[in-house]
């Protein structure tokens, strides 16, 4: 079982997935709506669109400290 970087609680095992037709990203601050994400400081692709699949990640939750930590 993985700890928690945050909180050193135990992760629960899961994915990061998006919610709509889309690519889940990454990156050190949320780009604004009408900046490209993919200049967005520390952008970091997870996944790309997949068609009639929800685009996930392996991921770990901490319900403790509410912190998601995600593999790619
Ligand atoms: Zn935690």
């Amino acid at each position: 079982m993985t700890a928690c970087p945050a909180c050193g609680k135990a992760l629960r095992r899961g994915y990061l997935f998006s919610t709509k037709d889309g690519a889940l990203s990454f990156a050190d601050e949320v780009p604004g709506v009408f900046q490209n994400a993919k200049h967005a400081e520390g952008f970091v692709k997870l996944t790309n669109m997949e068609l009639g699949r929800r685009a996930s990640a392996e991921a770990f939750c901490c319900n403790a400290c509410r912190t998601i930590t995600v593999r790619y």
